[in-house]
């Protein structure tokens, strides 16, 4: 939800002449071999050279690729490129914590163009992006500021996998690449700046699952992106038929948006609820492949004043969620212009936090990152909005 989308203005990139191979699975990368009529017997050696060459190289030339040879190499750039979405806007926080606007090219002559913000952590141990899986949401939940807008569309799986790309590019976190000056990264043994991804952008990552599924493959790759399935994380609002296969596809850590312990609230804050009720979503949890103690589910509860925040609130959460493997991420609610709540008094979430962490589960609070640059969730895509307006009436 901490994403914007800016649809339609100003024109998007025009769809490119040739297509960029980058964000391709190995049976697309095979299938697009093929047609430059390469013999049946060289299609997996070559997949596998470019495989390394795009995702563990991040390479973005063919030239660079030297154990292709020349003619090949020649042929694939008269067909394609390895172009990457362009890079609109970078916003550094004082905290290390980074922004980028992201504008993917047309996928066809009906799209309305997708904007994206993409958005890194950096922690001590660990460096986080926050990707997203779609543009805008179809979900409406009442608290979410992307839940205001219509669906423009799914992400495809070359959409989804760049995020990761050009943020290893930004942060020099390719062979050869130096880090940013003024970049703040992670410091421990052999930690890349980007050691974690959360599909906790805009978007429901769920309605999306064949191209997510796709998305974590390639991220996860070990000759490639190779992020640890263990350090790529789901968020939820709580899809229940497809939270079992996204386990069994992706081997995913997953996240769910619970935000509530009543029905008839939950009902209010994640629509969705009245769909799949709170003892469906964590029968869905109990079952989720692969989840134990070494690999929990998080829980993911949005501090709202006066509505979900009381001390039996709390004692509720985790008796609801007692036998399941669980981590349970307090958030304080990032208010948007028009928001129908209020971020819970301090005090109080210290009470509700006290009464999580007494019942066994630690530091349970998100703190604020970003705040200087509007990365915090639901903010970003209001202060955008009024820019482009503003640019809007200027270009009247
Ligand atoms: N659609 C998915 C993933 C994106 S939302 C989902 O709902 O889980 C990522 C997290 O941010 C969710 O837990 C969501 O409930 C939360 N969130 C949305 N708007 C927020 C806001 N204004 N303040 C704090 N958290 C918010
Ligand atoms: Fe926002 Fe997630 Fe709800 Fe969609 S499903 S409206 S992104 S919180």
């Amino acid at each position: 939800p901490a994403m914007t989308a800016l649809s339609a203005i100003p024109a998007p990139a025009e769809a490119p002449a040739k297509p960029s191979l980058l964000g391709l699975t190995r049976a697309q990368l095979a299938d697009q071999l093929r047609a430059l009529d390469l013999p049946e017997r060289e299609i997996r050696m070559r997949v596998n050279q470019l495989w390394n060459w795009i995702y563990f190289h991040g390479v973005r030339d063919f030239d660079a690729m030297l154990n292709v040879s020349k003619v090949l190499r020649a042929r694939l750039a008269d067909r394609f490129t390895l172009a990457r979405p362009e890079v609109v806007s970078e916003q550094v926080s004082t905290d290390g914590t980074r922004k980028w606007l992201i504008r993917m090219p047309r996928v066809d002559a009906q799209d309305k163009g997708a904007e994206i913000e993409c958005v890194y952590i950096p922690e001590a141990d660990r460096g986080t992006l926050c990707v997203s899986s779609q543009v805008g949401c179809t979900l409406t939940c009442t608290f979410c500021h992307t839940g205001t807008q219509k669906l423009v569309r799914n992400l495809t799986t070359p959409e989804v996998v760049a995020q990761l790309v050009v943020a290893r590019e930004k942060l020099g976190d390719f062979p050869g690449l130096t880090p940013p000056v003024d970049g703040i990264v992670p410091t421990g043994e052999g930690v890349r700046a980007i050691s974690n991804v959360v599909f906790m952008g805009m978007g429901e990552p769920l309605y999306n699952l064949d191209n997510v599924c796709d998305a974590l493959a390639i991220m996860s790759d070990g000759d490639g992106l190779s992020l640890s399935k263990r350090r790529i994380t789901v968020s939820t609002s709580g899809v229940v038929p497809q939270i079992g296969p996204l386990g069994e596809r992706s081997g995913a850590m997953l996240a769910i948006s619970l935000h509530a312990v009543r029905d008839d609230l939950r009902d209010r804050l994640v629509p969705l609820n009245k769909k799949y009720d709170i003892a469906e979503l964590l029968q869905a949890c109990r079952d989720y492949p692969g989840a134990s103690n070494a690999r929990r589910i998080t829980f993911e509860y949005v501090m709202l004043k006066g509505v979900n925040d009381t001390d039996a609130d709390a004692r509720e959460l985790v008796r609801l969620l007692k036998g399941i493997p669980a981590k349970i991420n307090l958030i304080p609610f990032n208010p948007w212009p028009g928001a129908p709540y209020e971020c819970s008094d301090w005090g109080r979430i210290e009470k509700f936090s006290d009464i999580v962490f007494n019942a066994g589960y630690a530091s349970p609070v998100r703190t604020p990152r970003g705040r200087d640059i509007l990365a915090a969730c639901g903010q970003l895509k209001s202060e955008t909005e009024k820019l482009r307006a503003r640019a809007r009436l200027a270009a009247e």
